[in-house]
């Protein structure tokens, strides 16, 4: 991946300056970046903590799961990423995309890859592979890609199967232990937890994440309903803080509306309880306007994995760049500085974050191909074309479907409400799941009619 630090730096300085004066020529808008243009050059020396405490922008990487799932790398249904020991090029060039894309972090692909994960349900790839090659492998390929540009490398876990199944809390730890020792082992920059549904669990990985001394960061995946087992988002945010998490937030689910919203939860609890924490957020790339309405029942809980959609028919609720756009601006403004995103999020969605996040004095190399607000398309051959390289037509758009019979929303299913552990909803086994128990789950399901509302 040719470019220098150096060289890419100052191709970095070069284009913002182009495209900050095609902005102001064109739009007519001064712009608001111009005192930070000369925060090029940042150091590699400095961690995670050091650069939020100085108030920069992190840009996340976004979904590894969903992005290698459809490049037929990932499985769908176990989700696990034994790819890094399979085809280590595959992961190695989807990181080189984020990182172009501007992420700053290169997330260790270890995410579901806990023993417990990797033999769930009839998923051979713990014994076959192993969590301990596996976790490896993942940090290799992240600190190679990372060392090639100004990006930190996250050490991350997530929810166990062993959880659910109520096994308990040394069962749980020892999971988390494992991936961490190799995480310690290959001396990532800080750790990262996500998509925990239950506030205890979440506190029993921080436990196992703070005594290596790295800093913490905790996505719970949580909405304004609260965790899975009733405990508000509220206490949620204020319990992880107190277990020592350096950097709080929410990621994948829901879309980045519902996102910040919990986020503004999150941020008021902490407040109040005088909690002073980062901010992170990383929401899907899909919208989800169904689940803004908390009122109605806890089923908003289960996000996207709600909807009859999830996870194979849900692109037309794909964000577009400008919509990506929007969401980074609307988190910064509520002071979240670690904006990143999960799954749906592709390296252009992570490009839009880094290209809106005018704050940080530099564009990402990727977007040497992209002018921004539509700009590049002053190049194209057809006029009707050309007559949309302006912001305001880009900005403004409400997007087609394609889809006549479409309706912009689904009912949410309500027939699986308890997912608390006592209700054995989540509980977990090695063996895959039957034809009958498909058959008597799908009849659960069409008791409750799947329309459009
Ligand atoms: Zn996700």
């Amino acid at each position: 991946m040719g470019v220098s630090r150096r060289g890419a730096t100052s191709q970095w300085k070069e284009q913002w300056t182009v495209l900050k004066l095609a902005e102001t020529k064109t739009l007519g808008n001064t712009g608001n970046a111009d005192d930070n243009t000369q925060a090029f050059g940042r150091s590699l020396d400095r961690g995670i903590l050091e650069r939020l405490d100085a108030g920069e922008v992190v840009v996340g990487d976004g979904g590894f799961l969903f992005c290698m799932e459809k490049r037929g790398y990932v499985k769908a249904g176990q989700w696990t990423p034994e790819v890094t020991v399979e085809h280590p090029e595959a992961v190695r060039q989807l990181h080189r995309e984020f990182l172009r894309a501007g992420a700053d972090v290169m997330q260790t692909f270890t995410f579901y890859a806990s023993d417990s994960k990797l033999g769930n349900r009839g998923n051979t790839a713990s014994d076959k592979i192993g969590c301990t090659e596996i976790n490896q492998a993942a940090c290799e390929l992240a600190r190679e890609v990372a060392n090639e540009g100004d990006a930190l490398v996250a050490g991350n876990i997530s929810q166990t199967p062993s959880y659910m199944s109520g096994l308990g809390k040394e069962v749980v730890q020892k999971e988390f232990q494992q991936q961490i020792d190799i995480f310690v082992k290959n001396d990532v920059d800080f750790l990262i937890g996500e998509l925990f549904f239950y506030v205890e669990e979440a506190e029993w990985a921080i436990e196992v994440m703070k005594a290596t001394g790295k800093p913490v960061a905790m996505c719970m995946c949580v909405c304004t309903a609260g965790d899975m087992e009733e405990v508000p988002i509220d206490e949620c945010a204020v319990r992880i803080a107190q277990a020592g998490a350096d950097i709080i937030g929410v990621n994948c689910f829901w879309g980045p509306d519902v996102c910040l919203k919990a986020m503004a939860a999150i941020k008021e609890a902490l407040e109040k309880a005088g909690l002073k924490r980062h901010l992170i957020v990383q929401p899907i790339g899909y919208k989800t306007p169904e689940f803004l309405d908390d009122s109605s029942n806890g089923e908003i809980k289960k996000g996207m994995s709600g909807l009859a959609e999830f996870p194979f028919a849900l692109e037309p609720r794909v964000l577009t760049r400008f919509e990506t756009q929007k969401y980074a601006r609307d988190a910064y403004n509520m002071g979240i500085r670690y904006i990143g995103a999960c799954c749906g999020m592709e390296p252009y969605h992570v490009r839009a974050i880094a290209e809106e996040a005018k704050e940080r004095g530099k564009l990402p190399p990727a977007s040497e191909k992209h002018g921004l607000w539509g700009y590049a398309l002053r190049q194209h051959t057809y006029p009707w074309v050309r007559a949309r390289a302006r912001r305001s037509h880009w900005e403004n758009l409400e997007p087609t479907s394609g889809r006549p019979f479409s309706t912009a929303l689904r009912k949410i299913e309500t027939q699986w409400a308890d997912l608390s552990l006592s209700s054995k909803t989540m509980q977990q086994q090695k063996v895959q799941t039957t034809e009958e128990e498909v058959e008597q789950l799908a009849a659960k399901r069409s008791a409750v009619p799947i329309k459009a509302c």
